[in-house]
């Protein structure tokens, strides 16, 4: 039985940067990937979102990111994450979809349907994008029109003719409503008011940062990074801007009904669409047997310097890493957590040789 040094779930930023780190400290590793594709979650994204939608993607180890362009980002960053791997001879298997991970001894093993493999450390980079989150709210299955989720999202044409209702605060709600609102009918109902930020500059990403780490360490389930940054128009949401979209928000609703949305105070709106931007939770089912989970719902991550990003060693488990998680869950973040991972994976093979000796 071949046993690895890490065993990477996920080939996304934080999976190709974290085996990047193992082989340049020469650990025996593999990468387990579901997507039939190179291009992480990116290749799943809606064709309208270009280079220039993007909120910055950041550079991988040893090769910069392609820059701001009207091209498809979905096509762009799986182009450019296909080349990463072949040209670091990055050893990714696809199409695998790990169904769980299971500790027998010292050692880990990583099961997808009949087959196996067996390993001392797991990186865990399975990022958010499978796990789309969608609030409970009563009638919703009575609703006659459509629902979908960011992770459906058909593009703007889809829409046309149709009233729209977007729900939720973030990045992915201010981009859809400035794709629809100029050309059908729009409304956008948030849980709480949304925060508008005039500046973003690295303290602003800082602070995010270290608000998403301090839940993690509570072992509380972690919001999404970008989430917590802010929200700021840009050129391309001007126009709805323009056309009062962004003004015409409401409060949550109370329930759905056959035709529309109701409030508590009785108000009703008819829709043809409810269009839930409502994120995603992290993609973690598979690591249910390894009992990481605090009672607060979440893994608990150790930090290991002073930079939060390199938070990544589960508390419960030092065999297993989780990047893009937490305070990693951005671009940025997957990036610096593949490498730490990769310390923290050298460090602890280490121990167990010392303790051996
Ligand atoms: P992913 O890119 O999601 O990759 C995870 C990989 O794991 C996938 O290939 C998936 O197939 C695989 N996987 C999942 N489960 C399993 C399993 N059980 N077995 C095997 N493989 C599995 N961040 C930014 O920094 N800038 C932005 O502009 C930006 N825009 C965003 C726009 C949207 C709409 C969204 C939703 C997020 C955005 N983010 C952005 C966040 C950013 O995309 C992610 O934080 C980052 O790309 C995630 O990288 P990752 O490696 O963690 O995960």
């Amino acid at each position: 039985m071949h046993v690895y040094d890490a065993v990477v779930i996920g080939a996304g930023q934080a999976g190709l940067s974290a085996s990047y780190h193992l082989g340049r400290l020469g650990l025996d590793h593999v990468v387990l990937d579901a997507n039939p594709r190179p291009g992480g979650a990116w290749q799943h994204r809606w064709d309208s979102l270009t280079m220039k939608d993007v909120h910055g993607v950041a550079d991988l180890p040893d090769a910069p990111a392609p820059g701001g362009s009207a091209d498809r980002a979905n096509m762009v960053l799986a182009d450019w994450f296909a080349r990463y791997e072949a040209d670091h001879r990055l050893p990714v298997v696809r199409p695998v979809r790990v169904d769980r991970v299971t500790s027998e001894g010292d050692l880990l093993v990583v099961h997808a349907g009949t087959r196996q493999w067996t390993t001392r450390t797991l990186v865990n980079a399975t990022g958010t994008w499978t796990q789309p989150f969608v609030p409970s709210y009563p009638g919703a299955g009575e609703f006659r029109g459509e629902q979908l989720h960011t992770a459906d999202y058909p593009g703007p044409e889809h829409f046309d003719g149709k009233r729209v209702l977007v729900v939720g605060g973030g990045a992915s709600a201010v981009q859809f409503i400035g794709e629809l609102a100029p050309r059908t009918d729009v409304l956008w109902a948030t849980r709480r008011p949304p925060v508008w930020r005039e500046h973003f500059d690295e303290n602003v990403g800082r602070h995010a940062i270290e608000m998403v780490q301090e839940r993690v360490r509570q072992g509380l389930p972690p919001a999404s990074v970008v989430s917590v940054t802010g929200l700021a128009l840009r050129p391309q949401e001007q126009e709805a801007a323009r056309l009062g979209a962004y003004e015409r928000r409401l409060p949550m609703f109370e329930r759905i009904e056959p035709d529309g949305v109701r409030w508590a105070d009785g108000r009703f709106e008819r829709v043809d669409v409810i269009l839930w931007a409502t994120g995603f939770r992290p993609a973690v089912a598979h690591l249910a047997p390894l009992h990481l989970r605090s009672p607060q719902g979440g893994i608990a991550l150790l930090q290991s310097g002073s930079d939060v990003q390199t938070a990544t060693t589960a508390e419960r488990d030092p065999r297993v890493q989780l990047v893009g998680y937490g305070p990693s869950a951005s671009t940025i973040g997957g990036n610096r957590a593949g490498r730490a991972a990769a310390l923290a994976v050298r460090r602890f093979l280490d121990a167990q040789l010392r303790a051996g000796d």
